[in-house]
């Protein structure tokens, strides 16, 4: 009897230990198949379309005429009207012009709006002429971009 009582517990402990490892190969299963599934999402969500990604960039940098900048930011700079202010942008080294679409960063300097765009789509989160990284939501700067703010 005892020696029976002895046989039913050590084939409940092998019984046990077998579960367990059945249950943890379907766990094993289970997280690789999430994991998998996150990585997908996270790379799928990295290939956002042009015009998604540019959604961010309104965040950070606005799009307004020269002009229009101008106006708002020579109050801001002392600037006086009589001061010649000629902008070049520094992606095309080409003069803007006061009615371009112009877009402005954090650091305060001011690009054309496709040449920001180029440079932003083409994963540079800083600032052409002085590389201070603006922040962008959703697009986590790259390691060899990152530099100090
Ligand atoms: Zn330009
Ligand atoms: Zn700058």
């Amino acid at each position: 009897m005892a020696e029976n009582n002895l046989k039913t517990s050590h084939m409940a402990i092998v019984l046990g230990i077998g579960l367990g490892v059945v249950l943890l190969i379907i766990l094993s299963l289970l997280l690789t198949i999430v994991i998998n599934r996150r990585d997908r999402q996270a790379f799928l969500q990295s290939r956002k379309s042009p015009d998604e990604r540019l959604r961010n960039l309104d965040v950070v940098a606005q799009t307004r005429t020269l002009e229009d900048w101008f106006t708002s930011t020579k109050d801001k700079m002392g600037l006086s009207d009589a001061v010649d202010s000629q902008f070049v942008c520094a992606v095309c080294l080409e003069q803007v012009n006061r009615s371009e679409e112009i877009r402005e960063l954090r650091c305060l300097h001011v690009f054309h709006r496709e040449c920001l765009e180029k440079w932003f789509l083409g994963d540079h989160f800083n600032c052409p002429l002085c590389h201070r990284a603006y922040f962008v939501a959703d697009n986590p700067p790259r390691n060899d971009y990152v530099w100090a703010v």
